[in-house]
């Protein structure tokens, strides 16, 4: 059965300003949080963000870039294995975070065997090619996580590792509201995330804090009809899980996906960047497949990593950003000493974080292009 979205033509500008118009009818103030770039991408790109604020509606990025939210330790470690000689495979935007001192990038140019891979197949093709070691630095939510899980089930080669940097979505919202840093009216959730995991492990959220949520899509319609549900949801006194991404998401997600996912992996406390750490809120290999974990293979290589602390580059905000304390030009670095050409953070590396989105959408303080 269709369902009223189904029809929308989703920029369509006249749609969009009949529901702006129902959100100022509303007369509220509320501040609601979206964790994933594409949906930043789309209040930006759009001018929904601006539009929104005066309409009395405040749109808070939170931890939604997978880039983003990998600890400065685990660039560190990936660093350390590509220096000891063994072939990296890791996404574009992986390769430009700065760690304390170098990237990965920065140690290619060194002589280090860095490889940039668009899939975890892509990896797997390299190991088949070479008889040493490769490594995929293996980041994401559970979006892409069953896809790499697939693939180690389906037998990778020996010589193949990953370095598991998962993050799943549900508990870093269960931390967020824990740590109550910001007033929030409203989850806004993010749609890809949802089309694996469903609807059902939001419930809780919306039972135990009171906090309406929404699935809500990545066109600016998607968004807009997004958060008039959940201004809805406000004003009628009710916390509930809706789903306006009807066209994609399903209740139960895809359990096909998040069987194979948790077949591979479990559940493991693992930090956020900017967060402490957030109780079953990362990944790790099970032991049935530890053949292929990197961190198990390499382990005298990394043993003296976890001895020390690490942390941002000096002045760099990005885990102020990630929590939504801060916004990307509260840095004093934005635009100045940092850029998506020289970026001193993960928010500016990549282009699901808050720090890229809004250099390439704003006008830019120093002469350099987007
Ligand atoms: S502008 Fe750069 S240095 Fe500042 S928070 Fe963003 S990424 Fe970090």
């Amino acid at each position: 059965m269709k369902s009223e979205m189904d029809n929308f033509k989703f920029r369509n500008k006249k749609t969009a300003e009949r529901i702006v118009k129902k959100i100022n009818e509303a007369d509220v103030e509320m501040s609601f949080m979206h964790v994933c770039g594409t949906h930043q991408d789309t209040l930006v790109r759009f001018g929904l963000e601006q539009m929104l604020n005066e309409a009395g509606i405040t749109i808070r990025q939170g931890p939604g870039c997978p880039v983003c939210v990998t600890t400065p330790r685990e660039i560190e470690e990936v660093l350390v294995l590509a220096r000891e000689g063994i072939t990296i495979t890791a996404y574009g935007d992986m390769i430009n975070v700065p760690g304390e001192k170098s990237s990965l990038s920065k140690a290619r140019r060194e002589g280090a065997k860095v490889k940039v891979v668009y899939s975890v197949d892509d990896a797997v093709k390299i190991a088949k090619k070479i008889a040493e070691p490769v490594v995929f630095m293996s980041v994401g939510f559970e979006t892409t996580t069953p896809s790499i899980a697939s693939m180690i089930k389906k037998g990778a080669p020996q010589n193949f590792f990953i370095l598991p940097c998962h993050r799943l979505v549900p508990p870093a919202l269960k931390a967020i509201m824990e740590m109550g840093e910001i007033k929030l009216d409203g989850l806004i959730e993010p749609g890809h995330v949802s089309t694996i995991i469903g609807m059902e492990p939001y419930i809780p959220l919306s039972k135990k804090y009171g906090i309406p949520q929404v699935i809500a899509g990545f066109e600016p319609l998607d968004l807009l009809m997004g958060i008039y549900m959940l201004i809805r949801q406000v004003k009628e006194g009710r916390a509930d899980v809706e789903n306006e991404y009807t066209r994609v998401v399903r209740r139960e997600g895809n359990p096909k996906a998040l069987q194979v996912m948790y077949e591979v992996f479990e559940p493991v406390d693992i930090q956020w960047r900017g967060f402490p750490t957030i109780p079953g809120s990362g990944l790790k290999i099970r032991e049935k497949y530890i053949d292929h974990d990197a961190r198990e293979e390499f382990k005298d290589i990394l043993e003296p990593l976890k001895e020390k602390d690490f942390g941002e580059r000096k002045g760099c905000l990005c885990g102020e950003v990630l929590r939504a304390l801060k916004e990307p030009e509260d840095c004093p670095l934005f635009g100045k000493r940092c850029t998506p050409k020289n970026p001193m953070g993960p928010c500016m590396v990549s282009r699901e974080g808050g720090c890229n989105i809004r250099y390439r959408f704003s006008p830019h303080p120093v002469g350099e292009s987007a």
